[in-house]
């Protein structure tokens, strides 16, 4: 058998435990939860997190000036995201995913578990090093070309880092004899790093060369239960774009080397986008212009309508599948009968990362970021006066309404940041705010010294400033949707 811990690991444990060092870590650790007085876990309350300490590397740093910093920027989303200190480039389509980005992303698979979890879903992990001889088998190792990224192992052993798991899942399901009708339809996903080996990545997480992928596969009874699944994740789909409040449009796709019979893309309206796309301003009809002669002009759906053209960013795409990959690795089921018969398959993908910087492309302005608020990294800034100033005092009243913020309204808990930069200016604060771009920004001013408090609120959405009382503060505030 294998050793489990590689041999330089273990000579380096053993070496620590000669040295007593593992014994000694364990020990404190110990001591330390016995003997802290209860007094001290005033400490537990978590304390807002402090705009000084947020770890942006760029720091929102103007790179307006910079030619060559200017020319790899291709778009806004990139841009933006570049400069407020979400995202730092790597190698070519590789990024560094920064605190702020990875909070927003968390609240995104959360929305997203809630979606695919409430049709059913069952999340699992599965290995993004990938055997080509599974990739053989479906003959898709020559299909896909050079998108595949490969490695060898130091056996010769042919791999890739997957880009998607078809054979991966399908061989999976296959392993297991005794799946039963009664499981079906059976939703097997995961929210993993891909890898797609991009000719010329360009649009920052738009179009990378590793990037986060929700991907699931369904298995099903027949082939009427297969639809009725795919019916069921398109509609979990619009509600998830509904709930971030993106437009977003299904339209019929190739099927591309995924194969299959069915497929559509969902697809956010935007200039940047890659994809044409016609719509029908009299039906519901859309189609990828790959997918229909493109000298189209009228609906084949209505045959009224007039077809209008479009761009559009893909952020899902689904496949019905039927038995392309269940038949090869003969993933089977016994069904009523107790016969042993082969499954109707489906696959569902949705770029994580690309949903992400595609709002951000959507909805925001040059100036700064707009975020779905539901993925908002943060969703409320609280700016004291600048030290010094004559309403200076008023920034122990910030600190108390960030306290008050967070035991009133339990849902705005780790929420909240204080922009703590008192050296700086309330209006060069503001300026960075909203290019960060905080649902909610409270300035804590004159009004704050009042004899009833008065609080200036920006918020983002509206674009409306209004002053509020602290009740009116905290009725506002508890209306905002968190996950
Ligand atoms: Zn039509």
């Amino acid at each position: 058998m294998e050793p489990l811990m590689p041999r330089v690991w273990s000579r380096v444990f053993r070496r620590l435990q000669r040295a007593s060092l593992l014994l000694r870590w364990s020990h404190a650790g110990c001591a330390e939860h016995v003997t802290v007085p209860a007094s001290s876990h005033r400490g537990h309350v978590r304390p807002a997190a402090l705009v000084s300490r947020l770890y942006q590397p760029s720091n929102l740093r103007d790179v307006g000036q910079d030619s060559r910093l200017q020319a790899e920027m291709t778009c806004k989303s990139q841009r933006l995201m570049q400069q407020a200190g979400l995202i730092h480039p790597s190698s070519p389509g590789c990024y560094f995913y920064l605190p702020v980005t990875v909070r927003s992303m968390e609240k995104l698979v959360r929305l997203i578990d809630q979606e695919m979890q409430g049709i059913g879903g069952q999340k699992l992990d599965m290995p993004s090093l990938c055997s080509a001889e599974l990739w053989k088998t479906s003959e898709r190792w020559d299909l896909m070309g050079k998108e595949l990224l490969r490695l060898k192992d130091r056996h010769g052993l042919d791999y890739c880092l997957g880009p998607t798991h078809e054979e991966a899942v399908t061989t999976l399901v296959a392993h297991q004899a005794t799946l039963s009708y009664r499981q079906l339809p059976l939703l097997l996903y995961q929210i993993t790093r891909k890898f797609r080996d991009e000719p010329k990545p360009k649009f920052g997480l738009l179009r990378g060369r590793e990037f986060y992928m929700k991907d699931m596969y369904s298995f099903d009874v027949s082939e009427e239960a297969a639809h009725q699944t795919y019916e069921s994740v398109c509609q979990a789909y619009h509600r998830l774009f509904t709930r971030l409040g993106l437009r977003c449009v299904q339209v019929q796709a190739d099927t591309g080397n995924i194969g299959g019979k069915l497929s559509h893309e969902f697809q956010l309206p935007a200039e940047i986008g890659e994809d044409r796309l016609l719509v029908c301003g009299n039906c519901s009809f859309s189609a990828n212009v790959e997918t229909i002669s493109s000298d189209t002009t009228h609906c084949p759906q209505c045959s009224t309508g007039t077809l209008v053209e479009s761009k559009g960013i893909e952020v899902g795409h689904t496949f019905y599948l039927g038995k392309k990959y269940s038949s090869i690795f003969n993933a089977t089921f016994s069904n009523a009968q107790n016969k042993s018969s082969i499954a109707e398959m489906g696959c569902f993908g949705l770029g994580v990362t690309r949903i992400l910087a595609a709002a951000i492309e959507v909805l925001s302005t040059e100036e700064g970021i707009h975020w779905p608020g539901l993925i908002a990294p943060y969703q409320v800034c609280v700016v004291p006066p600048k030290k010094g100033s004559k309403v200076d005092e008023a920034a122990l009243q910030a600190e108390q309404l960030v306290h008050t913020l967070g035991e009133t309204l339990p849902h705005l808990r780790g929420e909240v940041v204080l922009d703590d930069r008192t050296q700086m200016t309330i209006g060069k604060r503001l300026k960075d705010a909203s290019r960060l771009g905080y649902p909610y920004v409270i300035v804590v001013g004159q009004g704050a010294l009042e004899e009833t408090p008065r609080y200036e609120v920006i918020c983002q959405q509206t674009g409306e400033t209004v002053f509020l009382s602290k009740d009116g503060l905290l009725g506002l505030l508890e209306k905002v949707e968190t996950i």
